[in-house]
């Protein structure tokens, strides 16, 4: 996660004009304007894992929101001022801090080099903190399969100076009495507003997670958790994907309407697209590619009504969410247009902080439906449909710059074996256990498929066979050391591969069958092993004895 300063230091700016704005003229207006940049800005530091800056600029939200409503004159009393003043200075000092303490800052999750998939992924840094790193040895060796390395601190001493703003700490509280841990969680909360801070050995009652929480922890893990569940729960944190801008089309005939309505959005980072006329909408659908359409009730020579029904009557946008903003009170026409194809009737003058929260909303829950389609439940990969569709996208815009391109087949052996043995929901968690291996060691533009029960489907563009084979071994032998827990014990279980590459092979299916049959020599060969279609040259990088 990349926290760009400046532009944090821009929105506080943005923020405190919009105070003094009010301040020397507190009108109705302004004090609106204020709010939707207090709203903005929680949301901006919400959306880029500020946690403690978030807390604080909650905080001032609810303040101004309770005072943003009819009853309350402007300007407000004095002592609502004076408060909101406090509270806002008070936000604005914890930024400056911040700041200075990151002018240094450099990016977290450097884009890594075409043609050099990563087999040490460039994420953030893992720092325990307690009193005896060996009471943890299994727990960090488990998390050095997948890739993390873990540094150790003491209670006793202080954190090195030069330590990356956005680590994930993981904090042993044991030996520490309830006012120890608080104060301290509280500093290390106060140090890193970005970093996230995961509380190992707590006791499980409501008060103890309540304390911790309250001090600034992000998770709690009871004492005596299992270490394959810490395990998990470290890898979803660090999994935290980052969410792409939303995108809303406004079909709306009035200009002044619609350049007010992108003005409000683009406060909250929602990304606009406008059309006056309605007949453009299909068209603009299929440029812009919008996450939600907001849409005018009355426009020339069609309805907003009309335009929703048009729109549904095409497959592929019979979920996006469609929401009427309109001067229209009338009840029953209100309902009317929701029977026909609309998902929400915002009337105008709309509240910008209230039409905000119902676009996030609504598009939250669109793209979960669309996630839902296009990914599979258990380990979150792409589905064996789309990830064969997004392998014939790369393939051809690889084709397109004449790069290279490779496609691996992985397979877990003998799993029939473990599910007989272990169980079906254990035989589950294996298959996890491979997909977060693959996500922590893959790069972002890398292909991820699930493509059938334990099988998964790879392609790195612009890697040759030789580094390849190069990264898919290393995640072979990577995997054989992870430990399954099973009752008080625990197995191993291994995976074989069959890779093939373009131009070798030029089509998409073409390619995933030819990874099959080095998948199947792989397992003829005694299996934990990786195979090709073609065996790579010297100048591939990869002379080597599989
Ligand atoms: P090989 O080394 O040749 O790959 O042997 P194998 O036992 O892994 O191969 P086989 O294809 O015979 O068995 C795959 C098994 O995976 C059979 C099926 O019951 C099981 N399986 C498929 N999908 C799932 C799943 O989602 N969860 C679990 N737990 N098991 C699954
Ligand atoms: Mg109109
Ligand atoms: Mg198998
Ligand atoms: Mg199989």
């Amino acid at each position: 996660m990349f926290i760009a300063s400046t532009e944090l230091n821009q929105k506080s700016q943005a923020l405190l004009n919009d105070w003094q704005r009010y301040q020397s003229s507190p009108s109705f207006e302004n004090f609106v304007e204020l709010a939707v940049s207090i709203n903005s800005f929680t949301e901006f530091l919400i959306d880029k894992g500020f946690t403690a800056l978030h807390h604080a600029s909650h905080e001032l939200e609810q303040v101004a929101l309770s005072l943003f409503n009819v009853e309350v004159q402007h300007p407000i009393p004095q002592v609502a001022a004076d408060d909101l003043n406090e509270r806002i200075l008070a936000l604005i000092h914890m930024i400056e801090n911040y700041s200075v303490a990151n002018s240094n800052l450099t990016e977290r999750r450097q884009e890594p080099q075409p043609g050099l998939a990563q087999d040490t992924h460039l994420t953030r840094c893992v720092w325990l903190i307690g009193h005896d790193k060996e009471v943890w040895s299994d727990l960090l060796t488990q998390l050095g399969y997948f890739g993390k390395s873990v540094k150790f601190s003491s209670w006793d001493d202080p954190l090195p100076e030069n330590i990356n703003n956005d680590p994930l700490l993981l904090l042993d509280i044991s030996g520490l009495t309830d006012g120890e841990w608080q104060t301290r969680i509280k500093a290390l909360r106060q140090q890193f507003a970005v970093g996230q801070l995961l509380c190992l050995a707590i006791r499980s009652d409501f008060d103890q997670l309540q304390q911790a929480l309250r001090s600034g922890c992000d998770w709690c893990m009871p004492e005596g958790t299992a270490t394959h569940t810490i395990v998990a729960q470290i890898l979803e944190m660090d999994d935290r994907q980052e969410q792409e801008t939303f995108r809303v089309l406004i079909v709306e005939d009035s200009m002044t309407a619609s350049v007010f309505i992108q003005r409000t959005l683009q406060e909250s980072q929602i990304s606009t697209h406008a059309i006056q006329d309605p007949y453009q909408v299909l068209n603009a659908m299929k440029q812009f590619n919008p996450d939600l359409i907001l849409m005018d009730m009355y426009m020339p020579n069609c309805t907003g009504v009309e335009a929703a029904r048009v729109i549904r009557q095409h497959d592929e946008f019979i979920s996006i969410p469609i929401v009427y903003l309109s001067g229209e009170t009338n009840i029953a026409l209100q309902v009317d247009a929701m029977r026909l194809g609309g998902d929400h009737f915002l009337t105008k003058p709309f509240n910008p902080i209230f039409l905000n929260a119902i676009i996030k909303s609504k598009i939250e829950r669109y793209r979960c439906l669309r996630r839902s389609m296009y990914h599979d439940s258990l380990t979150g990969l792409l589905n064996h449909t789309s990830g064969k569709n997004t392998l014939d996208t790369i393939l051809s815009s690889v084709a397109h710059e004449n790069g290279d391109l490779a496609v691996v087949m992985l397979d877990i052996d003998n799993f029939k074996q473990v599910n007989d043995s272990y169980g079906h929901p254990i035989g589950d968690q294996v298959i996890r256990s491979l997909a977060w291996l693959l996500k922590q060691r893959l790069r972002k533009h890398d292909v991820l498929c699930r493509y059938g029960g334990e099988e998964f489907l790879i392609a790195l563009p612009h890697t040759n066979v030789g580094k390849a084979y190069h990264i898919i071994d290393r995640i072979r032998q990577d995997f054989a050391q992870i430990r399954h827990p099973y009752n008080n014990a625990h197995f191993c279980t291994t995976v074989s591969g069959g890779i093939a590459t373009f131009p070798d092979i030029q089509t998409g299916d073409a390619l995933i069958k030819a990874a099959d049959d080095a998948l199947y020599q792989a397992k003829h060969g005694g299996r934990n092993r990786i195979e090709f279609s073609t065996r790579p040259t010297s100048s591939q990088g990869g002379l080597f004895n599989p």
